[in-house]
């Protein structure tokens, strides 16, 4: 569930594509430079997606925000939105914001598959697995004057000038095995501090490999997430029992998705 959005109609120009994670984590990017950079996507992702009405959208908030409440790390002001896309994908945007496209929420079986989603999510923020990301694109294209830009005098105004000039542009950004990894394994301690039974995550990974190749609805997740099957071995080995696995909530909300009009493919 790696942050693979793309701005409808533009050029990548901003592309991260390191092959291989540097041993050493760096962070060249502030936290609040981070979430001012996510508010920025946000406001771009906000205009450009379909979001899914009724009680969806509060009640998928309802499940990030008790997530979010039991993840380490500073304390970054999580949103949650639903997206009204059939694929089956989720991804997260520096600082804070998540989205879940409806097709996740409609391929989950339980409560629990749907909350793995949304940890493995908040996991990748709490994580700063963005701002690691861009800090090693900035090195990696030599653009450290953009990096001066972003940390340089007047913090906030150059910050958000350098981050709408990237996304105005467009931007792809993969995160690393290493990250696709830890976001699964802080995602499962997540949840079981927030009291979910976190095999959920490993079920879900299970329904979208059996999914693969009969499901064209499954290829954008899988394009952003490496190792499928490696992950569900790792995931196997720490995931234990116990917790909240389904509520009538969640039961409400598939009826209620059941009765709208299907959701669009999203734009390519
Ligand atoms: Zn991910």
């Amino acid at each position: 569930m790696a942050l693979g959005f793309r701005l409808r109609g533009s050029t990548v120009v901003f592309a991260i594509t390191l092959a291989t994670p540097t041993a050493a984590a760096i962070n060249l990017v502030s936290v609040q430079d981070e979430i001012k950079l996510g508010q920025e996507a946000q406001r771009e992702v906000r205009r450009q997606v379909p979001v899914v009405g009724g009680s969806v959208g509060p009640y998928v908030g309802g499940i990030g925000r008790q997530l979010a409440a039991h993840a380490a790390g500073p304390r970054y002001p999580y949103s949650f939105s639903v997206a009204n896309y059939r694929e089956i994908n989720a991804f997260s945007l520096p600082g804070g914001p998540v989205w879940v496209h409806r097709g996740a929420i409609q391929a989950a079986q339980n409560e629990s598959q749907l909350a793995g989603i949304v940890a493995h999510e908040i996991a990748h923020i709490a994580r700063r697995h963005a701002a690691q990301q861009i800090s090693k694109g900035i090195v990696a294209n030599g653009l450290l004057n953009l990096l001066g830009a972003v940390l340089g005098s007047g913090h906030g105004a150059r910050a958000a000038e350098v981050g709408a000039s990237v996304l105005a542009n467009g931007y792809l950004l993969k995160f690393s095995r290493d990250d696709e990894r830890e976001a699964d394994a802080v995602g499962v301690q997540i949840m079981r501090r927030a009291g979910w039974d976190a095999r959920g995550m490993l079920e879900f990974m299970e329904i979208l490999r059996a999914k693969e190749g009969r499901d064209p609805g499954v290829a954008i997740f899988l394009s952003t997430h490496p190792a499928p099957a490696d992950r569900v071995a790792r995931l196997r080995s720490i995931v234990g029992g116990g917790g909240r696995r389904d509520t009538d909530a969640f039961r409400r909300i598939r009826a209620e998705l059941a009765r709208m009009p299907p959701a669009p493919a999203m734009p390519r």
